[in-house]
């Protein structure tokens, strides 16, 4: 049998942002129904602690699919002519468990994972949010911009870097204006979104106006954190997914340590609010934070989005690889 093989360019072609915000919605919802398989992540990190490798496996029982991510992570690549994330996502048929499919998986996550922050964003922010603050200036900021505008009327954009030549070459490149500090990019900011690579928190609760909502997408696997403990108690607090936030997020795993939130404080995941069964904003002054740690069905969600629309499309390239029983 023949397996379909789709590159950066077909994932680019077909999984446009506004479709992906509503495709995570679909995955989100299918694994609050109880309707996904969804393990935590296996991490082998090098002993040099230069990068690590996760595995990401899930099932989805609509789109019906068996799948897995496979990706390195190599924060050193910032500079280089390599993206950070970088693997295939095999989805598997759940009849006979042939291959159907390998994906870019750099592509994939770089586009669900701001789809899921858009997602959110429409989910928890004030309808009226026009102005944007992004800490960070590599992939996932620029992506964020496009998911932001997706789903508010943003019309003032300031950007924050920790090297001031990339974030003044961001601004510049998008439209957007350069913050000298995070803090003069978040003052009165209604939509905070932290795409960094740091390791200690470079948002600070203090400087959140009420009524913000932030997205903070950066660090997802220990020891990477983002948001100081002020930040995180004085929000409302939502995830992607429990149990990932309680095992991987530092953001969430600090203050719970250090005895300012207890597990209680997460008012829910995405797929609870999309379901209502949890109240999202429940005032204009309230500040909501939407803590990303990045799920597996939401690779193979959107990884079988853009299978379906190639092979509906004839786009990609077929391999023989393995399937038939030989004699
Ligand atoms: P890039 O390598 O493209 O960009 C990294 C960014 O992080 C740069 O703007 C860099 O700033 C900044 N940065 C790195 N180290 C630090 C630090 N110590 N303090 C402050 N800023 C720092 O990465 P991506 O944009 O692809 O990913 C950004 C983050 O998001 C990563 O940590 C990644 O692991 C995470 N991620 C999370 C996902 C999820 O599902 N939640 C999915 C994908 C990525 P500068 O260039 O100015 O030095």
């Amino acid at each position: 049998m023949e397996t379909l093989v789709l590159g950066h360019r077909e994932v680019r072609a077909l999984l446009p942002m506004a479709e992906c915000i509503d495709v995570m919605a679909a995955a989100l919802s299918a694994l609050a129904r109880g309707d996904a398989v969804l393990p935590l992540r296996s991490v082998v990190a090098q002993p040099d602690r230069r990068g690590f490798l996760g595995l990401m496996p899930s099932y989805l029982g609509e789109p019906r699919a068996i799948g897995v991510k496979v990706v390195t992570v190599f924060p050193g690549n910032l500079g280089t002519p390599y993206e950070s994330h970088q693997g295939a996502i095999l989805i598997f048929e759940t009849e006979n468990g042939r291959l159907l499919a390998v994906v870019d998986a750099g592509t994939v996550t770089e586009i669900r994972t701001a789809a899921v922050s858009g997602l959110a964003t429409r989910l928890l922010a004030r309808p009226d949010a026009t102005s944007l603050a992004i800490l960070g200036s590599g992939t996932q900021a620029g992506v964020h911009l496009e998911a932001m505008r997706a789903v508010r009327p943003i019309r003032d954009v300031r950007v924050w870097s920790r090297t001031e030549a990339h974030g003044r070459a961001f601004a510049e490149r998008h439209g957007a204006r350069f913050a000298p500090s995070a803090r003069e990019a978040v003052a009165g900011a209604d939509i905070v979104c932290t795409v960094t690579g740091a390791q200690a928190p470079v948002l600070e609760g203090a400087w959140l106006s009420p009524g913000a909502h932030v997205n903070a997408v950066g660090a997802s696997v220990p020891p990477y954190r983002e948001l100081d403990s002020d930040a995180v108690a004085g929000s409302r607090l939502f995830v992607d997914r429990r149990e990932s936030a309680l095992n991987e997020a530092e953001d969430v795993r600090v203050p719970i340590r250090e005895g300012r939130i207890g597990e209680d404080h997460i008012a829910g995941e995405l797929g609870d609010l999309l379901l209502d069964r949890v109240a999202g904003r429940t005032d204009r002054r309230e500040i909501t934070l939407f803590k990303s740690l990045g799920l597996a069905v939401e690779d193979l969600a959107a990884a079988h989005h853009v299978y379906a629309r190639a092979l509906a499309g004839g786009a990609g390239s077929r391999l023989e690889l393995t399937g038939k029983r030989h004699g």
